[in-house]
């Protein structure tokens, strides 16, 4: 049985073209899934009964389930379970102007950045469209509120998941399905050098952000292994082709952490190094984890670095804090479900 969660529109013409069914049906199943909320082949009542016998033996709807939800005023933390009881989990965002999920894209995360708590419990497998696509629908319909953006900053790293994630973009952008716009769409990896290149080649509206964490070798070798791959220099020359290419502005990521990142030298290596660049910094609140020994910056320090920044002219913001009085450190209330 297949997923109808897994299949862009034209997939679907295509398959019930080559079983004899007209290509406008396609459109016909969608729109009872996607704008009425129809969950159940046999209440699509302008569909043939031989076509739904079709659907009903050849697709499923729903495999990922929503097993739990902790709520604060500004941020939902949803925990799902998948068919094959791997956990993950999804954080919705309220903010003034809408609603925003973050939702995972594997189950684990193989990068093994050191701050991280996803990091912590190894990759499992690889998300499929249906299972990202699942996770916004599900939420949109617990909150029965429209869900405005997509920011894929959960568990794991989309670049590794390269063409899952392909498709869950067109999925969910499409306008006969969850018409997400592209450039409500933001992808975040922490900088896998080639699937920047090629994500350029996408010819795709979606933001960029790249984890970047801190200004130069010694100090992003420390946090981030990737960085002994593809190192920073390899980084930002990729960053740049990949501005110049799409003309689109990239988001660097910057998590402050306590005595390691933060130092005014650091702020100053961070513009020389982005100096020039169509980026914007998104300094990050260190979300602090029970079993991880990094510390937050400390106010004074986040308010000095972001000055510096500015006053060498990079577009700077401090990012807004969702969730610190729930789980909401990345992975930390699946890795509390999976520890239990
Ligand atoms: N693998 C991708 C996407 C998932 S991580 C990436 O690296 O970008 C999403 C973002 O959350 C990354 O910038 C990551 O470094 C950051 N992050 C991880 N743990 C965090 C924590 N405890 N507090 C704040 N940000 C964290």
């Amino acid at each position: 049985m297949n997923n109808i969660f897994n299949y862009d529109l034209i997939d679907l013409e295509n398959i019930l073209i080559n079983n004899n069914y007209k290509k406008y049906n396609a459109k016909q199943i969608m729109s009872w899934i996607y704008d009425k909320k129809i969950y159940d082949f046999y209440k699509m009542t302008n569909i043939s009964k031989e076509l739904i016998n079709y659907l009903n033996q050849n697709f499923n709807l729903f495999n990922i389930k929503l097993q739990k939800t902790e709520k604060s005023k500004d941020t939902n933390k949803y925990l799902f379970k998948l068919k094959d009881g791997h956990f993950i989990e999804s954080v919705l965002m309220k903010h003034d102007y809408g609603n925003s999920v973050c939702i995972s894209s594997q189950v684990g995360c193989n990068m093994g950045c050191a701050f991280c708590e996803s990091g912590r419990l190894k990759k499992q497998r690889d998300l499929l469209p249906y299972e990202m696509v699942e996770q916004i629908i599900l939420i949109q319909n617990s909150i029965k509120k429209r869900i405005d953006s997509v920011v894929i900053m959960g568990i794991g790293e989309p670049f590794d998941n390269y063409d899952n994630v392909m498709k869950f973009i067109k999925i969910i952008n499409n306008p006969h399905l969850l018409a997400i716009g592209a450039r409500h769409i933001t992808v975040s990896t922490c900088g896998l050098v080639p699937m920047i290149e090629k994500f350029s080649n996408e010819n795709l509206q979606v933001n960029l952000a790249v984890s970047l964490h801190a200004p130069n070798n010694e100090i992003r070798n420390k946090i981030m292994k990737i960085n002994k791959v593809y190192d920073i220099n390899k980084l930002i020359s990729a960053l740049k082709k990949y501005i110049s290419k799409t003309n689109r502005r990239v988001t660097i990521e910057y998590i402050l952490l306590d005595k390691i990142n933060d130092s005014e030298k650091c702020a100053i290596e961070l513009a020389n190094l982005l100096k020039g660049m169509n980026v914007y910094v998104n300094l990050i609140p260190y979300n602090e984890t029970s079993h991880l020994n990094y510390k937050k910056t400390k106010k004074v320090q986040s308010d000095r670095f972001y000055d510096i920044l500015k006053k060498n002219k990079i577009n700077v913001t401090i990012r807004k804090e969702f969730g610190s009085e729930i789980t909401a450190a990345c992975g930390q209330l699946r890795a509390s479900e999976v520890e239990k």
